[in-house]
């Protein structure tokens, strides 16, 4: 299986001198399970880069785009998505509904003509829908499950398994506290949470199950712990959560992903020195590296 990252950041795109070297642009991952299956993992701003490779294609371009949710940060990128305009080109777009809002809608409306230039109805590929809640189902040779996480909007995570080898992504959650989950402001859906207040123990094994024994595990790793105390019911993770999942889910090798837009390449650098010396402590230890647009891994 052959990755290449596109967007890393979250929540808002950071160009800038102080973000070259981990990229600025938000969520998008290129996943080939194997070399007929295209699989795209949000549509932040790097979708854009990824559409212009794939115009460049001689065959037309079949793809599956699983959206975690859709927060302006992992769907901004579409509109400029240009394999979308090209006739020949088929998309299937996956995810979750919204309390009973299509996705088609969450996404098209994006696209109203108060917005932006084309409307959806104008693309010219052929667009699919899918909509899923937590799920297995198969794409090829490929199998999909997908879990909604700790994160306002109901967001899904998903594990990607194709042969042995397993990948998780988990771009946007928090970890959960059952004494406040009813009572923030920052509300993640009462559905999502009875999930996790269903687990018996730790709420958050949930999610070290769901990632339990993968070949990589990209995480959300938006703050640093003493940020996330100032930020908590944001819907975003420290890195040590981040380790502390890999770990308790043994995987193999972590990504520090959704990098917060308040963070410098020397930020990044230090949070990935961090992780590395709270793993030399651990029972297991994965190895730890910063997602990067561009940067390109094998599972
Ligand atoms: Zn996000």
């Amino acid at each position: 299986m052959k990755l290449k990252f596109w967007g890393v950041r979250g929540s808002i795109p950071t160009p800038g001198k102080d973000t070259v070297r981990y990229g600025g642009n938000t969520p998008c991952v290129e996943v080939r399970p194997d070399p007929e299956t295209l699989l795209i993992l949000d549509a932040g701003t790097g979708i854009s880069k990824l559409g212009d490779e794939l115009m460049l294609s001689e065959i037309p371009v079949r793809a599956y785009l699983l959206l975690s949710h859709t927060h302006w940060d992992h769907i901004e990128g579409f509109p400029f998505f240009n394999p979308a305009m090209k006739e020949e080109n088929e998309f299937t777009i996956i995810g979750s509904s919204h309390n009973g809002i299509p996705l088609r809608s969450i996404l098209s409306d994006q696209m109203r003509a108060m917005y932006f230039p084309l409307q959806f109805d104008e693309l010219k590929a052929k667009i699919n829908f899918r909509t899923i809640e937590e799920d297995v189902f198969s794409i090829g040779s490929t199998k999909i499950e997908a879990i909604y996480v700790n994160h306002p909007g109901y967001t899904l995570g998903f594990r990607i398994t194709n042969g042995n080898k397993s990948l998780v992504y988990i771009s946007d959650n928090e970890p959960f506290n059952s004494e406040l989950s009813d009572s923030v402001m920052n509300k993640v859906e009462k559905p999502v949470i009875d999930l996790f207040k269903k687990v018996n123990g730790n709420p958050n094994s949930r999610i070290a199950e769901f990632a339990r024994d993968a070949d990589m595990l990209i995480h959300d790793s938006m703050f640093t712990p003493g940020e996330y105390k100032r930020r908590e019911f944001w819907g975003h993770s420290d890195y040590r959560f981040a380790l502390q999942m890999a770990v308790e889910a043994r995987v193999k090798k972590l990504v520090l992903f959704h990098h917060g837009p308040h963070h410098t390449d020397d930020d990044i650098d230090a949070i990935v020195q961090n992780c590395k010396i709270e793993l030399q402590n651990q029972p297991h230890r994965p190895e730890c590296i910063p997602a990067a647009e561009g940067l390109e891994l094998q599972v």
